[in-house]
């Protein structure tokens, strides 16, 4: 498996209008624009930062996972992403070195991504994103 780099840091908000301005007021982001996963009860919103990205997420229904994490936690650092080269191939690593999967199989994310979740009980409490762009 091979890791290329952090591609996000996933972000719950509880209203990407409300949570935008410090990125793009305080911090000088650009805003690459918002995007609806419908799959994932979730809205998007992507700032470019280097070589990564800060991603809000705000949830679209109250039964979807953000509006859960919300509940639990509030708001803030809800996942970190890694770019990997071949998401299938790390998926079955992973599962062949025990870690619990989220997601056996990639499903589509926001911008076109392929991504799987691993399960927080099986890395020390980060939830964990592989995500694979073409
Ligand atoms: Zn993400």
């Amino acid at each position: 498996m091979k890791i290329l780099k952090i591609d996000h840091l996933g972000i719950a908000v509880k209203s990407i209008d409300a949570g935008r301005n410090f990125w793009t007021q305080v911090l000088g982001l650009p805003c690459e624009g918002t995007e609806t996963v419908a799959e994932q009860k979730v809205t998007t919103a992507f700032f470019p930062v280097g070589e990564s990205e800060v991603e809000l997420l705000e949830s679209t229904a109250p039964d979807g996972p953000i509006a859960k994490y919300l509940e639990k936690k509030g708001e803030g650092i809800q996942h970190v992403a890694f770019r990997v080269a071949h998401i299938e191939e790390a998926l079955a690593e992973l599962k062949a070195k025990g870690i619990q999967l989220i997601d056996e199989k990639p499903r589509s994310g926001a911008g076109g991504a392929r991504i799987a979740f691993l399960h927080p009980k099986s890395t020390n409490g980060v939830l964990v994103e592989l995500c694979e762009r073409k």
